[in-house]
């Protein structure tokens, strides 16, 4: 029988350990994707992941294409489809990348005993991270709970394993294995066709991700001066590829340690060291989306939800030029800049005091990037709730961060052409009333 490769978020070839462990066992190899959206715990994709996944998926299997294989793609609860296929291929193997949320972790695992329990050889791999969880921690053994001694701790120990040599010839498995057509999932908006935007702006897929990754090296000079100007295009823009594992963390490390500018390749890491925290951070805690890490955060005094206040804030009418720009950016492209979304989130969870998982779910619903690890990691970090937090009495003054970020307006008017016309709305809170607001429900925390 075959060797099952089970493909999750690890949508490549090259540096794809459960791959390349399946062809080199000398077996003919059967390739899946599993949509799964039933299984327990497991959150339903946003509308623009979903987008995202659909190109994604097509690009992936033009290139198992490619290299000999088809793909098979299955909805259902993941359990039973792989169980499925194992019978329909007689499947000897199955190889698998590791995810890290709590809710995979207990799907993964239940398939895991159950193969090994009908003779099956299962084996997961590691793809998605530098290090693994349980690799990196303080002289004490516990998880790192500050993100400059992990990111210490990441430099000092020994250096992330080279990645892994990229797939080109697979002895796919020649029986044919019913798949379901992509169409029918229905990843795509129709009507209304929401994803001009994104069409635009992206390229998902192995080759796009490489494409963004040179991209990185040539204007890696500029990053240190220009990644926090959302007017400049200064960053690497591979947050989306990284999410669906269209490139793996150890190729950006490698080939970044290979750039002669090590200082700006430096400055890099350490942001894709803050990935790297996140994910190690939401291992450690399962519930990071929707419990605050800190647990004096649990008696925060959110008032009753401003529904109005909400949907001008998500549709970029707070009358904040910064803050409108960022939220118009994110619905019409998938993204928003570093910078921005801390103005965003900031504003949301300070200025209308709406709690912070609300935004949350805007930006798992609208990011390209909305990533399990990240996006919660980076709202509790703004809310002032998480890990290694900004503290809470920091509440970004979004005109302030306009003049300093974006001081000839030049991002504000790529998004905000209504600004100074009637359209444009009146400013929807006063920036020093609501500060002191947020200010004294705090105080409730703290006491
Ligand atoms: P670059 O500056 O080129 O950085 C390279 C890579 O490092 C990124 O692709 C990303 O993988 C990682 N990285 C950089 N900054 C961070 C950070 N602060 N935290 C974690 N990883 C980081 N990032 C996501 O990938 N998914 C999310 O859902 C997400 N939600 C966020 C929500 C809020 C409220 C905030 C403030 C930030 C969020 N981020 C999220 C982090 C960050 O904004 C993006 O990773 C970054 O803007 C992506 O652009 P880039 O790839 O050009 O970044």
């Amino acid at each position: 029988g075959p060797a099952l490769v089970w493909f999750r978020d690890d949508l490549r070839l090259s540096d794809q350990p459960a791959l390349l462990a399946a062809v080199d066992s000398g077996r003919p190899v059967c390739c899946v994707f599993v949509l799964d959206e039933s299984s327990e715990g497991i959150r339903p994709l946003g509308g623009a992941s979903r987008w995202w996944l659909h190109q994604s998926l097509r690009s992936l299997a033009d290139d198992l294409e490619r290299a000999g294989s088809g793909l098979v793609l299955r909805r259902g609860p993941a359990a039973d489809v792989i169980a499925e296929l194992v019978g329909e291929t007689g499947a000897t193997a199955i190889h698998w990348n590791r995810r890290y949320g709590e809710a995979e972790r207990a799907v993964d695992e239940r398939i895991k005993e159950r193969c090994r329990g009908e003779g099956l050889e299962a084996h997961s791999h590691n793809a998605s991270l530098l290090f693994e969880p349980w690799e990196v921690s303080t002289k004490s053994g516990s998880p790192y709970s500050v993100f400059t001694p992990f990111w210490r701790a990441c430099r000092e120990q020994r250096p992330p394993s080279e990645p892994l040599p990229a797939v080109r010839r697979i002895d796919g498995w020649d029986q044919r294995v019913p798949s379901e057509d992509l169409d029918s999932w229905r990843l795509q908006p129709t009507t209304p066709d929401w994803a001009g935007g994104l069409r635009e702006t992206w390229e998902p897929g192995e080759r796009g991700a490489a494409r963004r990754l040179r991209d990185m090296v040539d204007g890696l000079p500029g990053y240190a001066e220009g990644r926090d100007r959302p007017d400049q295009s200064a960053t690497s823009r591979l947050s989306p590829h990284l999410r669906w594992g269209e490139i793996g963390p150890r190729q950006v490390w490698h080939t970044m340690m290979a750039a002669d500018d090590s200082e700006a390749a430096s400055g890099f890491l350490r942001e894709l060291c803050w990935r790297e925290f996140a994910y190690h951070v939401l291992f450690h805690h399962p519930r990071l989306s929707t419990e605050n890490l800190q647990r004096k955060f649990d008696a925060f005094p959110w008032p009753p939800l401003d529904e109005d206040a909400l949907r001008a804030w998500q549709q970029g009418r707070t009358g904040y030029p910064l803050v409108d720009a960022g939220m118009r950016e994110l619905w019409h492209s998938g993204y928003m800049h570093n910078r921005v979304r801390m103005v965003t989130a900031s504003f949301l969870t300070k200025n209308l005091l709406i709690d912070w998982r609300i935004g949350e779910a805007w930006f798992w619903d609208t990011l390209v990037d909305a990533d399990p690890a990240n996006n919660a990691f980076n709202w509790q970090w703004v809310a002032g709730s998480g890990a290694d937090a900004s503290p809470y009495f920091r509440v970004f003054n979004p005109e302030t961060q306009r003049s300093k970020f974006d001081p000839d307006d030049r991002y504000v008017a790529s998004w905000v052409p209504d600004l100074g016309t009637d359209d444009y709305p009146a400013p929807l809170v006063d920036l020093k009333e609501s500060r002191e607001a947020a200010l004294a429900a705090y105080q409730q925390v703290r006491g």
